[in-house]
C-alpha cells in the first residue's frame, strides 16, 4: 500500500514499545500545525519479529512513503550499515535512533543527546559540570555522555555493572572529546564524593525495574541528578535524590526534546517547542515536576 501524497507518515521501530508517548507527540504537534499526520508503531514484539528484520521494515516504510523512521531499543548501532547517510554526531556517537527517509536515501541523525541537552539546560540551569559521574553505558547513556561533554563537562566517570561497556564508552568519548577527561569508575562512593552531578542512564526506576543504581547514601546535596527514566517520571533516584538536598532533572525533556528534533527532521516543519512540553505534561501529569518551559 502506498500512502497517498498529503498524509505524511513516520513510525517507530523497537522491543516493547506500546507505552511509548512518541506517536501521541507527533501527531498532536502535526494535527495543531494542520498537517495529516500518521505515525505508527512498529513492535518487534507485537510483529514476531527481531533486529535482524530491521531491513525488511525499513523497506516496507519506504515502500509506504513513510517519510522518516525512529529507531529504539534494541536497533540504534543495528541500523547504521542500512543507512546512505549518518550525521557527523550520530556517526561520533555511534548510535541513529531517528532516520529521514527522501528520494531512495536514508539520513540518519541522533536527536536522543540534543533531547536530553535541551532537557538538561532547561531543568538544571548552571548546573556545575566540572566532574561528572554516569551509571549506565547502554544505548541512552551513549547519548547523555555525548551530551554532558558536549555541553562542556571536564571530567566525566562512566559506571556499569558490566564494565566492557563502560569501558567502551569511556573509550569512545576520549577519543571526541579528548580536551575532558573520561575514565571508568568502579569504586561509585570514591567518584561521587568529589562529584559535582549524576546522570543516571540504566533501567532501575523503571515501573518493571523497580529501585535504585545506587544506594541513597551517596547522594551528597552538592550533587545535582539527572535521570533517563521517565516511566515514571518520578524515580525513587530522584526522590531521595531531593530528600539528600540534590536538584533533579527527570527524564522528560528527553523524551520530548527527541521528538522535537525528530519532527522537525520528518516534516521540515518548526515544532512549537511550548505546546510540545505542554502535551508531554498533559500526557503525563507530573504536576511539580513540569518541565520549565523556556530555558
Ligand atoms: P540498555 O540496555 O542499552 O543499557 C542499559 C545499561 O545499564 C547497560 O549497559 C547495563 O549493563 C547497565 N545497567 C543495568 N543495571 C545497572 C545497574 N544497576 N548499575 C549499573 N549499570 C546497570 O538500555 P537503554 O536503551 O540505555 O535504556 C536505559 C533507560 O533509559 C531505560 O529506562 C529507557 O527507558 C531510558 N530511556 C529514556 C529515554 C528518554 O527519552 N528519556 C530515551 C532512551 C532511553
Amino acid at each position: 500500500m502506498t500512502q497517498t501524497r498529503d498524509i505524511l507518515r513516520a513510525g517507530l521501530i523497537g522491543f516493547g514499545i506500546q507505552r511509548s508517548l512518541t506517536p501521541a507527540m507527533h501527531m498532536r504537534e502535526g494535527e495543531a500545525q494542520g498537517v495529516d499526520y500518521r505515525y505508527d508503531l512498529i513492535d518487534l514484539n507485537e510483529r514476531k519479529l527481531g533486529p535482524d528484520d530491521l531491513e525488511m521494515l525499513v523497506a516496507e516504510a519506504e515502500a509506504q512513503g513513510f517519510c522518516g523512521l525512529n529507531i529504539t531499543y534494541p536497533c540504534k548501532q543495528k541500523i547504521l550499515p542500512l543507512l546512505t547517510e549518518i550525521s557527523e554526531d550520530a556517526r561520533k556517537l555511534g548510535a541513529v535512533n531517528t532516520v529521514v527517509l527522501r528520494n531512495g536515501r536514508r539520513m540518519g541523525h541522533n536527536t536522543d543527546w540534543w533531547g536530553f541537552a535541551e532537557g538538561f539546560k532547561r531543568q538544571l540551569p548552571d548546573a556545575d559540570l566540572s566532574a561528572v559521574v554516569q551509571i549506565g553505558a547502554g544505548g541512552a547513556g551513549a547519548a547523555t555522555a555525548y551530551a554532558v561533554l558536549a555541553m562542556g563537562a571536564r571530567s566525566l566517570a562512566v559506571f556499569d555493572i558490566d564494565p566492557a561497556k563502560a569501558s567502551d564508552l569511556a573509550s569512545l568519548m576520549a577519543r571526541n572529546f579528548p580536551e575532558a577527561s573520561v575514565t571508568v569508575a568502579t569504586d561509585l562512593q570514591a567518584v561521587l564524593n568529589g562529584a559535582t552531578g549524576l546522570v543516571h542512564a540504566t533501567p532501575m526506576g523503571m515501573d518493571k525495574h523497580p529501585g535504585m543504581p545506587l544506594p541513597a547514601e551517596l547522594l551528597h546535596p552538592g550533587l545535582w541528578v539527572a535521570e533517563v527514566v521517565y516511566f515514571p517520571l518520578e524515580t525513587a533516584l530522584l526522590q531521595a535524590a531531593r530528600q539528600r538536598g540534590c536538584r533533579v532533572a527527570n527524564g522528560g525533556g528527553m523524551a520530548v526534546f527527541q521528538a522535537v528534533g525528530a519532527f522537525s527532521l520528518f516534516t521540515g516543519l518548526e515544532p512549537d517547542v511550548h505546546r510540545m512540553l505542554r502535551h508531554f505534561a498533559d500526557l503525563t501529569q507530573p504536576g511539580p515536576l513540569r518541565l520549565p518551559e523556556t530555558a
